[in-house]
């Protein structure tokens, strides 16, 4: 394999400079980390399946008219995407209640939402990605005030798309966390998802038996990721169904 210059190692993928100015290799590792890092594994398989249901997801997405950064799949592990400037936020949807609202709010999880709401953390680590304000992001020159009108638009506009597909599985999209970037066209500053949409980024339930087929399945220690995953990626045909799951090495098809 050719080297290729490390731009930045995350804790689930890895940035490589691309092909051609602009671009970025994202690889995507089979680590898993929750509560900010204090938790982790190496889940095997997980990179292959979030790469190949990102691809999924912001295909989808591109085809409905919302910019992404994805460009196209490479390899097993591997997408060619559009470099951008991150905005340091992340964007998060929910429509139950579940995770840091039910906790903050003493709600029960799974309690229902009078809408959809959208909610930004800043993204920083070492704070743990505490919730701002939208008073704060435009007061601290994160995001201007259209940049956020913008960034709830394409949240929701996600969050229709997200729901429909996962319905159309028999699954219910609880909540999700998007990244949003900038990139400039002549003089010209749009804003497009970025980063990866995966259960590693989303709750997801079974509607029928309400099992949990994302992230929480590690953060709870409620059984076996790739397996978990693997099942959201075989309702949405990114894998055929007849394929007898091996928990350690899931097979995909091209
Ligand atoms: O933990 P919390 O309830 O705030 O998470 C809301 C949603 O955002 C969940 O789907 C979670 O997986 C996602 N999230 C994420 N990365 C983070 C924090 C939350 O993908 N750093």
């Amino acid at each position: 394999m050719a080297r290729r210059k490390l731009v930045y190692e995350g804790k689930a993928k890895i940035l490589y400079e691309g092909p051609e100015p602009g671009t970025f290799v994202q690889y995507f590792k089979d680590d898993a980390t929750a509560f900010n890092a204090e938790k982790k594994a190496v889940i095997d398989g997980k990179g292959v399946l979030n790469n190949r249901l990102s691809e999924f997801f912001m295909n989808g997405l591109g085809s409905l008219g919302v910019p992404t950064h994805f460009i196209k799949r490479l390899n097993m592990r591997e997408q060619l995407i559009r470099q951008c400037e991150i905005i340091p936020l992340e964007v998060i949807v929910r429509n139950q209640a579940a995770g840091s609202m039910a906790k903050r709010l003493g709600m029960e999880e799974g309690a229902a939402l009078p809408r959809p709401i959208v909610e930004f953390s800043f993204k920083d680590d070492k704070l743990g990605d505490p919730l701002v304000p939208e008073e704060y992001i435009v007061a601290f020159g994160w995001a201007s005030q259209q940049d956020l009108d913008d960034m709830v638009s394409i949240a929701l506009r996600v969050n229709d798309f997200l729901s429909g597909v996962m319905y159309g599985v028999g699954i219910k999209l609880i909540d999700f966390k998007i990244e949003i970037g900038r990139v400039w066209e002549n003089d010209f500053m749009r804003l497009i998802v970025a980063d990866e949409i995966s259960p590693d980024s989303c709750r997801l339930w079974d509607i029928e038996s309400g099992r949990k087929l994302d992230k929480d399945v590690f953060r709870q220690d409620l059984g076996d990721l790739a397996d978990a995953y693997t099942e959201v990626a075989k309702r949405l045909g990114v894998m055929p169904s007849n394929v007898t799951h091996n928990p350690t090495k899931p097979t995909l098809i091209n």
